[in-house]
This record gives C-alpha cells, structure tokens and sequence, in this order.
C-alpha cells in the first residue's frame, strides 16, 4: 500500500467523519517518512557513513559480545532486553521502542550504529532503507537532529510502561 493512498483514505476520512487527533498524527508520521525518504534521496551514500551525513567525529566501538547481547535482548536493561525479543519473535518493534534501543546502543553502549542498524535491517518485517539508517543516524547523532538527544531508558519505561505489563509480555 503505498502513502499517497494511506493519505488520500486520511483525508477521505475526516471528510466523512472529521479530524481528530489520531489522524493529526498519522499524517504527521507520515511527513516523517516522506522526510527521510528525501534525506536518503539528497545525501545518497554519505547516510551510511560513521560520521553520518553530519560528518560528526564520534568514536564507535565494535564489541562483538556487547553486540550479541544487545541482539538477543540480554543486556540486563529490562526495558531494552523486551523490545528486543518482540523484535526477534515478530519482526516489528513500535516506534518508541526503535528509538529507545536504537539510543541504547548508540550513546550507552557507543557501538558503531551501522552495525545497529544492519541488525534492523536483517529483523524488521518493514525494513526501508531510508527510514532505517535515517531514524538509527538520527538516533545516534549523526543524522538530522542537530540536538544530538539522549533517551533515558529508567525515564522512558516509568512513562511507558509503568505496570510493567510490556516487560512481563516480553520477557
Ligand atoms: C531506529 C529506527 C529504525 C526504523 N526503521 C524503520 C524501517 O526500516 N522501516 C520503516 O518503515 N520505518 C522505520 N522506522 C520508523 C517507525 O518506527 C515505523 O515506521 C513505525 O514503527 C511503523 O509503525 P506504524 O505503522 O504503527 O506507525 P504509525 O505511528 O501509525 O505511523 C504511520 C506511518 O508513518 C511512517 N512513520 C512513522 N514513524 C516514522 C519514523 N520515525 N520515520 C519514518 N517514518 C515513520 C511509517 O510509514 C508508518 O507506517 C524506524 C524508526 C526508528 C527509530
């Protein structure tokens, strides 16, 4: 299904039945994908450099263990570990989860985000190569975000799952 359909049923939509605010978000999502789409388009191969498109001098390591734990969700960061084993079992992972080990890997961890990356791109039933490196470069500092932000995990999961009913799911 392409996002010019996805877009004309929205706007189908909320003639018929109005806006709301879920349709503000999906058509605010999808910008997003039309952004790194165009990102991808402008910079070609310089999205898959280490030092992204920002050509920011960051020093990546590769730890092949660190990286296998990170991979089969036994880094012993609950929240993290559970996104990582829906993503192993199902082959999708939601938003806020990609951002969150995708940051966790990148800025905790320091690995080299490509290889992150790479991992996605093996994984992710939705894998696109455009919203994949551009999101991981973004996430690791590299990419468009000029604020070069930081997700505190402990924060994320007492905001997003506070019950920790998504960890038990998962873990
Ligand atoms: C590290 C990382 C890697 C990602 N890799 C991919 C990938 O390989 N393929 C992919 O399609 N999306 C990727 N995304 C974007 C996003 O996570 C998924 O598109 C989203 O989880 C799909 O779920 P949904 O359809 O319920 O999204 P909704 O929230 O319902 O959004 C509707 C649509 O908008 C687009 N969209 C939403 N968020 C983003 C975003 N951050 N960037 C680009 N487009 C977005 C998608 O096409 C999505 O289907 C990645 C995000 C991150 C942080």
């Amino acid at each position: 299904m392409s996002p010019r359909r996805v877009l004309h049923e929205l706007e189908q939509h909320e003639r018929s039945h109005g806006a709301n605010e879920s349709t503000y978000w999906l058509y605010f999502e999808l910008l997003w994908r039309d952004f790194f789409q165009w990102v991808a388009l402008e910079q070609g191969k310089r999205l898959f450099r280490a030092q992204g498109i920002r050509s920011k001098q960051k020093t990546w390591r590769v730890d092949p263990d660190v990286i296998a734990r990170w991979q089969a969700g036994e880094t012993g960061v609950d929240f993290v570990d559970a996104f990582m084993h829906e993503l192993n079992a199902t082959g999708w992972m939601s938003n806020r989860g990609r951002q969150i080990v995708a940051s966790y890997f990148a800025k905790e961890l320091g690995q080299d985000w490509r290889i992150g990356a790479s991992y996605f791109e093996s994984t992710l039933i939705d894998y696109d190569v455009a919203s994949n490196y551009g999101n991981w470069a973004y996430q690791a500092g590299v990419g468009n975000d000029s604020r070069d932000r930081h997700f505190n995990v402990s924060r994320q999961q007492d905001t997003y799952d506070p019950t920790g009913a998504f960890r038990n799911m998962w873990l």
